[in-house]
């Protein structure tokens, strides 16, 4: 599918990757619709993308919460006509390790249900919620062909401290592998990326030890760019063949 044709929600637009796919999207021709929680940030990329080939228009709507999703497609079809494509990405993570004793109580400390939770509704909810409504506004109105991408991590595998995220990105890729067999015969196609560690406002701020070790078992040894990611979404738009799969951008990490 040529991006030009795209009418495309971006999830988390204000910020780090989002902001980027959101912004070349619109700069390659697609009509966008940048959405976050972040007035300030949405605000800013407005500005940035006035001369766009495309056009990017803006909505504040939080991707765990049913009406906010249900008003967003709505507008977006509002402000284009239709709309034939998702970029899944707004995403959080809240690390802790399911148990750990504390020496001096010695008593365990445990993740809380309000931290499981939290990433299970805006990493895992939100991109069914999504989803969901894109490929009902497109099943009801005959809009085809369409393309959904999904932004997934190399958590996914399994990291240690992220029982939430590692959940969520794991059922992130097994919905995309069903969603794809399911919206096939509605001539949407479905993919995801699972990202390794990416340059992005999360990672500013960290201690240059920290970072190198977090690179450690990444064989390229360096992070990933969001226009590598970006990379990963032209060929999932553009390649006609390709659904239910995910691609690991990760620099060959291994968790
Ligand atoms: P980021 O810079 O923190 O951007 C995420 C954006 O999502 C923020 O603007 C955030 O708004 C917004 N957001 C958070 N909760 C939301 C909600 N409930 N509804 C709508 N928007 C919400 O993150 P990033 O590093 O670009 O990550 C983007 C995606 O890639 C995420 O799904 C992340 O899990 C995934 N990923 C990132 C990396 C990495 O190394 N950076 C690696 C693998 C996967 P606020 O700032 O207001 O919270």
């Amino acid at each position: 599918m040529e991006i030009s044709a795209m009418k495309i929600i971006v999830t988390g637009a204000a910020s780090g990757m989002g902001r980027y796919f959101a912004l070349n999207l619109a700069k390659q021709g697609a009509s966008v619709m940048a959405s976050d929680l972040d007035a300030d940030g949405l605000a800013s990329l407005a500005e940035e993308a006035s001369d766009v080939a495309g056009a990017l228009v803006t909505t504040i709507a939080n991707v765990a919460v049913e009406d906010d999703v249900i008003r967003m497609v709505q507008e977006t079809v509002d402000a284009f006509g239709t709309v034939n494509g998702l970029v899944n990405n707004a995403g959080i993570f809240r690390d802790g390790l399911l148990v750990k004793l504390d020496k001096e109580t010695k008593k365990a400390r445990k993740m809380s249900l309000k931290k499981w939770q939290s990433v299970i509704d805006v990493d895992l909810t939100g991109p069914f919620l999504c989803t969901r409504e894109v490929a009902a506004h497109m099943v009801e109105s005959g809009t085809k062909p369409g393309v959904i991408v999904n932004i997934s991590s190399v958590s996914r595998h399994g990291n240690m401290g992220q029982s939430n995220y590692s959940a969520a990105k794991a059922g992130l890729v097994a919905d995309t592998k069903l969603w794809g067999a399911e919206l096939a015969r509605h001539g949407i196609r479905v993919g995801v990326i699972a990202p390794g560690f990416i340059d992005t406002p999360i990672l500013q701020g960290m201690r240059p030890e920290m970072l190198e070790k977090m690179l450690l078992p990444v064989p390229l040894r360096r992070l990933g760019t969001p226009h590598e990611i970006f990379q990963g979404i032209k060929f999932i738009i553009e390649c006609d063949y390709f659904t239910g799969r995910c691609i690991d951008i990760d620099g060959g990490c291994v968790i």
